[in-house]
């Protein structure tokens, strides 16, 4: 089955359906999406977008402290364009609908507007604490009242169409590549599609779920960097994985962050053994900044063997705790943990993913007709380290580059034409029944990535990880070929190689910066690395671009 449509958008997070609701002015507009409508990343986001709203705030303050964050490898032109662009694309979002947090909700004149580690003003536009639900429905309403826009829940993307696929094949290693949309899986019936379209978009958002530890949800596979690595796009800075250092530990509960709030309040990091371990590390304690603290429980939790450290709060009035913290609180009561009399047993999570599809400032890929925004894409703007909240706000102001993208080209009317497609070809597969095989293989990866592959890692870690995580990936790529495709073998097909290209940035990189600290290069060399990672796949081998000219400020 074929359909064919101007835009093909992979993902229904915040960056593809705010680029959706755009470029259904100028086309039909598909939307695929795995699982549910509003299962994303962007569902799960609480703290808020950043802008420049506030009078004491200034766009040099925004870019100043995005830069700091990004620690040497933020690309300025890219950060500059975020942060001007910032506050039109939030007035955007409430045109569309969405009911941000005021001051006076009565009058709706003056945004309330929170601070977060790093930023050095008041500015995170926020809905309460569920940011991210908020605008997923916003956006999702809008779409809905739009004639021109199409959703395809339970469709997973498997591949990309470029010339890869094509009958007639062209030369060999073709330049450029071009992309004319991707098979997909419907899972209702079974059946797999092309979708094939003008222009194609990545939105398919991050990876937390190749981490044991992580905060983001199931879908969180990695699948559009790894669709667009086999393609043979460039990928870059895959070692820069931010990890927030304190989630709740529970066999049952998907991590939920414990806010940073928590340690605000004056909660207290303890082992097992009822230790309190973080004056060893810094000297604001529970209060360092973010990687250090992560870095010190993941210390503690080498040192001990243990699975999870304690965050305490008990020493504080009870009722202070509920009225400060009503969310954290039942939430923790749902597993049986009352935190005003409880320690609440935390570990760090695997969170955002600096990394990504390297786009132009335009969401170009490298790939002709393929665009990339939101989390799965690199654009330049977070370097070694994201600052917080600027992940949303980097998603809509892509999304909306990309748009001023397709529009120059439907005005210009350069839109390619489809050459022949083959069907997929799924001939000597068959349903194999060993599904065993591969949850083990995902949590084997999955424990891999967070013991050798984390928070602190070292030449050695990395190399053993890799060596066995190159055995897996064999006896996937084995098993993906004889079996026919389901979302569950497509995913850990994605995982494994996205977890591949992590570990190989990660040994890539000779020093420490940013979010990667490897032990046997505990320093940061700016004269040798004060560069970005960019990596991709040539004749099936792993390619690690050597010039990667730096965007210097
Ligand atoms: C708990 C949590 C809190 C956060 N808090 C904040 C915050 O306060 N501020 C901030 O700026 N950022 C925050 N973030 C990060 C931010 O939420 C994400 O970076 C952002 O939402 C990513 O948006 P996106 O549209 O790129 O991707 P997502 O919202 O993750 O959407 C990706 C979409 O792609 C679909 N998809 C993936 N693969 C395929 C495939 N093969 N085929 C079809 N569909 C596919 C998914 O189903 C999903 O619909 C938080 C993240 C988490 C997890």
């Amino acid at each position: 089955m074929v359909i064919k449509t101007d835009f093909l958008i992979i993902g229904s997070g915040i960056a593809g359906l705010s680029l959706a609701l755009k470029a259904a002015t100028l086309g039909t507009v598909a939307i695929i999406t795995k699982k549910e409508q509003a299962e994303s990343n962007t569902n799960y986001a609480q703290g808020g977008v950043a802008a420049v709203i506030a009078p004491d705030d200034s766009f040099d303050f925004h870019i100043d402290d995005t830069l700091k964050a990004g620690a040497g490898l933020c690309h300025r032109d890219a950060v500059e364009l975020l942060v001007y662009e910032g506050p039109k694309r939030v007035r955007e979002l409430i045109d569309w609908g969405v009911e941000f947090t005021y001051k006076k909700q009565a009058n709706k004149s003056e945004l309330d507007l929170g601070r977060e580690g790093g930023h050095s003003r008041n500015r995170i536009v926020h809905a309460r604490d569920l940011t991210g639900r908020i605008v997923e429905q916003s956006l999702l309403q809008a779409i809905k009242q739009h004639p021109n826009i199409r959703i395809f829940e339970q469709h997973i993307a498997i591949d990309l169409i470029t010339e890869h696929h094509l009958e007639q094949k062209p030369e060999q290693n073709h330049i450029p590549l071009h992309c004319w949309g991707a098979y997909v899986l419907d899972e209702h019936q079974g059946i797999i599609m092309q979708f094939l379209a003008h222009a194609t978009i990545l939105a398919t958002g991050g990876c937390g779920q190749v981490y044991l530890h992580t905060t983001n949800p199931q879908i969180a596979t990695g699948d559009g960097v790894a669709m667009a690595y086999r393609s043979g796009a460039k990928i870059a800075n895959l070692e820069f994985m931010q990890f927030h250092p304190t989630t709740l530990y529970h066999p049952t509960a998907n991590s939920f962050l414990i806010s940073e709030a928590v340690r605000g309040f004056g909660g207290i990091l303890k082992t097992q053994a009822g230790d309190r371990f973080m004056e060893k590390y810094h000297p604001m304690k529970e209060l360092a900044p973010r990687d250090i603290v992560a870095r010190a429980i993941d210390a503690e939790l080498k040192k001990s063997g243990n699975e999870f450290v304690y965050l305490d709060i008990t020493q504080k009035n009870h009722q202070e705790i509920k009225t400060r913290f009503p969310h954290i609180y039942q939430n923790c009561l749902k597993y049986n943990i009352d935190i005003t009399s409880q320690p609440i047993p935390v570990v760090p999570a695997a969170h955002y993913m600096c990394g990504g599809v390297v786009t132009d400032l335009q969401g170009r890929t490298t790939i002709h007709n393929l665009y990339a925004c939101g989390e799965v894409s690199f654009t330049g703007v977070h370097g070694a380290n994201r600052l917080a909240s600027n992940s949303l706000l980097e998603a809509i102001v892509f999304a909306h580059k990309v748009f001023e993208d397709i529009t120059h080209h439907v005005n210009s009317r350069s839109i390619p034409s489809f050459p022949s497609i083959p069907a997929w070809n799924d001939e000597g597969t068959f349903n194999h029944e060993e599904w065993i095989l591969i949850s083990h293989d995902k949590e084997e990866v999955q424990r891999l990535m967070w013991d050798y592959v984390g928070i602190v890692r070292s030449n050695l870690r990395l190399k053993r990880a890799l060596r066995r995580i190159n055995l897996i990936s064999r006896e996937i790529e084995n098993f993906y070929k004889k079996t026919t495709v389901t979302s569950a073998i497509l995913e850990l097909r994605n995982l494994v190689l996205v977890a591949k290209l992590i570990v190989n940035c990660a040994l890539f990189r000779k020093e420490s910066r940013g979010l990667h600290f490897n032990t046997n290069y505990p320093e940061t060399n700016d004269s040798q690395w004060r560069k970005d990672t960019v990596i991709f796949q040539k004749n099936r081998k792993l390619i690690f671009l050597t010039d990667t000219t730096f965007k210097e400020s």
